[in-house]
């Protein structure tokens, strides 16, 4: 039967790596990109009921506004639907005590209407923080499902995989509609593109995506859409990172919770 390609994904020191050693065991290999001497770590996973997953860990990336080689390794796979890593299902790994920075990258990858479950890794962490999660809040608000791990503890494995079996339950709803960031021009993004992700076309857009390894027929005629300045581009880049984190603020005001009192150290 098909594995389920699974893509671990995540700022650098949330855990990926932790996730995917707790996930794969000794069933992993690393090899290289092609052209880059960026490290590509990818393992098998067994699943409840005989399934198999294929797992990927991937390089840790702040945003998907790629700036560095190890970035652009992660927007390229996630714009280039015929990669044959491709992810079912995005995994994104985060750490309870950066969860407001952490999450960035996760509405991004969310507005991609791939697949995404969120980790939240660090578990151990939160009696001593004085940390409580409300997850059915963050579940229905961030429309993902939630694993609570401590890859240290090696606790909320089996959840997660569970949630790994299970994907096919996953909505594809996004984060943040971007066109409100300047409907104008979006609108006619839309008008020129209207089989296309808009936030999609955007990153194609911004970023300097390497383009042998995405579908080229499917953007014909972008650079007639870089009309903008660099500048403008800049600035409504800005504008999306500002709504980003009021989203990520307004979920978290009732789903995180930081009691100093109960905090230890
Ligand atoms: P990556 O950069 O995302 O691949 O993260 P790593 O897996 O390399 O982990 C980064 C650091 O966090 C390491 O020092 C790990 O030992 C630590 N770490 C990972 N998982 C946990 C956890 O569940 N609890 C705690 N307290 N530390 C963890
Ligand atoms: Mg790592």
């Amino acid at each position: 039967s098909k594995q389920i390609n699974v893509a671990l994904i995540g700022n650098p020191n949330t855990g990926k790596t932790s996730v995917f050693n707790a996930l794969t065991g000794l069933n992993q290999k690393v090899g290289n990109y092609p052209g880059i001497t960026v490290d590509k770590k990818e393992g098998i996973c067994k699943l409840p009921r005989g399934l198999k997953a294929h797992i990927l860990d991937l390089p840790g990336t702040y945003s998907l506004n790629a700036s560095s080689l190890d970035e652009s390794v992660v927007i390229e796979l996630l714009l280039n639907k015929n990669d044959k890593d491709f992810p079912d299902v995005a995994v994104v790994v985060t750490d309870v005590e950066n969860l407001k920075r952490n999450l960035l990258l996760y509405t991004q990858i969310k507005d991609l209407e791939i697949p995404t479950l969120l980790v939240i890794n660090m578990a151990d962490r939160m009696v001593k923080k004085g940390i409580s999660l409300n997850i059915e809040h963050l579940e229905a608000q961030l429309h993902t499902k939630i694993a609570v791990v401590s890859t240290r503890k090696n606790e909320g494995i089996n959840e997660l995989k569970e949630l790994i079996t299970n994907y096919g339950v996953l909505n594809t709803t996004p984060c943040l509609n971007i066109s409100t960031i300047d409907d104008a021009y979006f609108s006619n993004l839309k008008k020129a593109f209207p089989n296309q992700l808009l936030y999609k076309l955007w990153l194609v857009i911004t970023q300097d995506v390497n383009f042998g390894k995405i579908q080229r027929k499917d953007f014909n005629d972008i650079n007639d859409f870089k009309t903008k300045s660099t500048a403008d581009l800049k600035r409504l880049q800005q504008k999306e990172t500002i709504k980003r984190y009021q989203f990520i603020n307004a979920v978290l005001k009732e789903g995180l919770t930081i009691d100093l009192s109960e905090a230890t150290d």
